[in-house]
């Protein structure tokens, strides 16, 4: 039985100051939640003041992206060691964003992947298609690829600590979202290519998460596929009362 994981990427968005001010609101609303996994990702600079904040709470900390160096002369880069330091459980790697605007590349996302499990931050590893991709029929193997050449070198685990989250590149910030029926059919596609990577029991306990315009008002029905185990939220989960209701959604 796979745990259900909502997880909110809050992008360049949330001072310190705005990030306190978030959970205090946040944290009462979900503090009865305990069938579902919660993570937030804020800014790097931002992630001390969400660590005090969700000290002694069920709520995960999460990255946006890390360096596969744990030291060195990398100007701008942040070392899996210091995301460990500061709290952090989980880190994105491969957001559509930096594979759009950062040149992150398969090569590169697979060496984030390797360095954060290395450091025992469980990633939340993502993939998805462009729409021209979508339109030319080419979903499943650019997914297909994207995942491959990512877990490169990355043997099983069961448990898994990979997430993975299924972002279609055109439904995220768009308000479009994937029908819950697109969102099961490469879910599902996912699932088997872990299962031939990692076998049935890593396949079948590996979480994947949809993300692209999840809202309260359609994370219900994504969630009710049965290969949908989660959602990793953008803009509905900047507002405490949008991102609890996501993570109460109906069963
Ligand atoms: C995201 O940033 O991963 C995302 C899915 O954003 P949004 O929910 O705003 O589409």
């Amino acid at each position: 039985m796979r745990k259900p994981f909502m997880a909110g990427n809050w992008k360049l968005c949330k001072n310190a100051e705005e990030t306190r001010a978030f959970f205090e609101e946040f944290k009462p609303l979900v503090a009865d939640v305990e069938d579902v996994d919660i993570a937030l990702a804020p800014t790097y600079t931002s992630l001390h003041a969400a660590a005090d904040a969700l000290r002694g709470t069920t709520i995960a900390l999460a990255a946006q992206n890390i360096f596969w160096e744990a030291e060195g002369a990398y100007t701008g880069e942040i070392a899996p060691g210091m995301l460990c330091e500061v709290g952090c459980r989980y880190v994105i790697i491969g957001h559509s964003e930096r594979r759009q605007y950062f040149s992150e590349t398969d090569e590169t996302v697979n060496r984030r992947l390797k360095a954060a499990l290395g450091a025992g931050l469980d990633p939340i590893f993502c993939v998805g298609e462009r729409i021209e991709q979508r339109r030319a029929g080419e979903t499943m193997a650019v997914v297909e690829e994207q995942i491959r050449l990512g877990l490169e070198g990355i043997g099983a685990e069961v448990p898994p600590r990979i997430v993975i989250a299924y972002e279609p590149v055109w439904a995220i910030g768009t308000g479009e979202t994937a029908t819950p029926a697109q969102a099961q059919e490469v879910h599902r596609f996912i699932r088997e290519r872990i299962a031939s990577l990692w076998g049935d029991d890593a396949a079948g306990a590996t979480r994947i998460q949809y993300g692209g315009s999840v809202k309260p008002e359609n994370v219900d029905e994504l969630m009710a596929e049965p290969d949908v185990d989660g959602a990793l939220v953008g803009g509905a989960s900047l507002k405490a009362a949008s991102f609890a209701r996501i993570v109460k959604f109906k069963k």
